[in-house]
């Protein structure tokens, strides 16, 4: 039976699961804040379809690391900026208790599962649907390291049933040229052939023409969700200011911003935003660039060609206030950039953008029902929102339908996310 859906968020996870709720003859209304879609983390992120690269931040030696970091400057992967704010602490503390091995590999597994389940999605929507030019290519991922004790603890965990290989030095360099700016510095890395790349904001963009075209969608733009209506366990219909939009099921897909939509429901969703930074350079006429998507391991950045264009993305800022690009930190992802691929383009022409992550201590999404029968959440896909959002909004139209997800949810649900 057709449900007419409200979803609060216009990113790529509110956007893909208008899209599937849509195929599956549903009415979708969709608000965000802003009159565009895909403005906030979804508009320039590393266009990265990583469905076999996908271990959590929070991993055994993390914390070490991070110590390590903060004395790198500018260029660290990770900062720390301590807040006096009891929910940065508690994020904190529940990340700390999951860098550990065991919890990462549990996790890795849940993240594999509804990766590998994404890439299904967006091929049968491709194949039936067209969908039109976002810039995708399976172009295959490169996980290069600098040093070779990483290279084997990294070695150890490699998937070769999900179809990962362990390169050393020279067939990195034989499978992608442009690496020889790094020359020696090469230990050797991991490669997924089958994983893909793509502009995220173009196929948000995809998306929402196709779903204008349906004619059983409506956006509600420009205009904030301010609230809840709830009665008997239902929410009865969602507030914009002084209007209100029934429906029959309401789906938060707001981001960072679900948490404090929920809190005023009373449930408690451990979502903090972690700020990273990308530039987006014309790619030169002779440019010397990756044809694969490549992550520099030990820095953390990840390199993605995107039609005529080169995207560099890396960092993570735990306790930024907002989404505000910081220089210092754009100018060491810069000079990053030129050192490892020094011929890609003219980085002084690049465009500068940070957005917020927003993540789960554990790094797996909150997806599914909730203590409210016709609220459902999609949030909290952290470093991996576009990867995952065909699968996260695959399952939730299923779910929506009253059908069983297709696949297990086992720690991608209701355990990270309680009552008060
Ligand atoms: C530097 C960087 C690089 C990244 N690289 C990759 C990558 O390579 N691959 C990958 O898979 N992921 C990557 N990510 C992560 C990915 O971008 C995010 O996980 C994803 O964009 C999150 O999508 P979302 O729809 O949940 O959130 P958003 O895109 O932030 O969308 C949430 C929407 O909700 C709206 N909203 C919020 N509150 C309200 C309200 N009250 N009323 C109405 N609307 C509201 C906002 O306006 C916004 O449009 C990266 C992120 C960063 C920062």
């Amino acid at each position: 039976m057709s449900k007419h859906v409200a979803i609060v968020g216009g990113g790529v996870v509110g956007l893909a699961t208008a899209y599937a709720l849509v195929r599956e003859g549903h009415e979708v209304s969709l608000c965000d804040s802003h009159a565009q879609v895909a403005q906030e983390t979804s508009f320039a992120n590393g266009g990265q379809l990583s469905y076999r690269y996908v271990s959590p931040l929070a991993d055994a030696g993390v914390p070490f690391k991070a110590l390590a970091w903060m004395l790198q400057g500018d260029a660290a992967p990770l900062k720390f900026h301590l807040r006096l704010e009891p929910r940065q602490w508690r994020w904190c503390l529940s990340f700390l208790a999951a860098c550990r091995s065991s919890v990462n590999r549990r996790n890795t597994g849940h993240l594999l599962r509804l990766a590998l389940h994404s890439q299904q999605v967006l091929a049968q929507w491709r194949a039936q649907d067209g969908l039109g030019d976002f810039a995708w290519r399976s172009n295959g991922k490169l996980v290069v390291y600098r040093n070779a004790a990483s290279l084997r603890q990294a070695a150890g965990k490699l998937s070769e049933a999900a179809g990962q290989r362990l390169l050393d030095a020279a067939q990195c360099l034989a499978l992608e040229p442009a690496l020889e700016g790094m020359g020696g510095q090469l230990a050797g890395g991991i490669y997924s052939a089958d994983d893909e790349v793509a502009d995220c904001l173009r196929f948000c963009q995809v998306l929402e023409q196709r779903l204008q075209a349906s004619g059983r969608y409506r956006r509600l733009g420009g205009r904030p969700a301010t609230g809840f209506e709830q009665a008997s366990g239902r929410i009865r219909a969602l507030r914009l200011g002084d209007e209100s939009i029934a429906a029959d099921a309401f789906v938060l897909a707001a981001g960072n911003r679900s948490a404090g939509l929920a809190r005023s429901l009373g449930l408690h969703l451990p979502i903090y935003p972690l700020k990273g930074y990308s530039l987006t350079l014309p790619l030169a006429q002779d440019a010397i660039a990756p044809e694969v998507s490549v992550t520099d391991f030990d820095h953390k950045v990840v390199y993605a060609r995107l039609d005529r264009q080169f995207r560099v993305a890396a960092m993570v800022d735990i306790g930024a206030r907002d989404a505000h690009p910081s220089a210092r930190r754009l100018s060491a992802l810069r000079r990053l950039g030129e050192r490892t691929f020094p011929h890609a383009g003219d980085y002084r022409q690049a465009e500068a953008w940070a957005g917020l992550r927003p993540c789960t201590p554990q790094g797996t999404p909150l997806l599914g029902a909730t203590a409210l029968s016709n609220l459902w959440l999609n949030s909290g896909h952290g470093s991996l929102g576009f990867t995952l959002a065909c699968a996260s909004g695959q399952i939730l139209s299923e779910l929506i339908s009253g059908r069983a997800s297709p696949i297990s949810l086992e720690g991608l649900s209701l355990p990270q996310c309680h009552s008060r």
